[in-house]
């Protein structure tokens, strides 16, 4: 892959999305904490698909192949992996590459659990993953209204967009 050139780019943006289905029998972890809730989210890691949808942007403004080619899924390494030990390694390349966030904003699509209690500390904690405050991490829960673009408390989805400066 041709290595970017930070000269000419100083700003870069990226976007992301991730989708798992909800399932019995797992703990649910979304922005990388744990939500109390009937069902978690399947998937070879955690199914934290938060913090899937924001690597992937990240990696995106970077240009480089996403976390299902970074982490595959057929390595045994990122069974039930902490999710939040992936995006740190993702935001790491985003240093080595010259870059550092400016901004996150994010959109959780989703029926069940309701987010609103919980926001704030999953800002707190995304914030601190990508190593910005936490008045730079949007957040906001959409429900489906019954359309079926999550299939009713059957799913989560999330989407996420990213802003990068070169660092200085
Ligand atoms: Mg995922």
């Amino acid at each position: 892959m041709t290595p970017l050139n930070t000269e000419s780019h100083v700003l870069r943006t990226g976007i992301g999305f991730d989708a798992h289905g909800l399932v019995k029998g797992r703990v649910l972890v979304l922005g990388g904490i744990r939500v109390p809730h009937t069902h978690g989210l399947a998937g070879h890691s955690d199914g934290d698909v938060l913090l899937h949808a924001i690597a992937d942007a990240l990696l995106g403004a970077l240009a480089l192949p996403d976390i299902g080619t970074r982490f595959p899924d057929t390595d045994p390494a990122y069974k039930d992996a902490d999710s939040t030990v992936l995006l740190r390694d993702v935001v790491s390349e985003v240093g080595r590459a010259g870059y550092r966030v400016v901004n996150l904003d994010c959109i959780l699509v989703c029926d069940s659990p309701a987010i609103g209690p919980h926001s704030a500390a999953m800002r707190e904690s995304i914030a601190a993953l990508a190593g910005v405050a936490a008045d730079a991490v949007g957040l906001k829960a959409k429900t489906t209204e019954g359309t079926g673009l999550a299939v009713r408390n059957q799913s989560i989805a999330a989407f996420a967009t990213v802003l990068l400066t070169r660092s200085e």
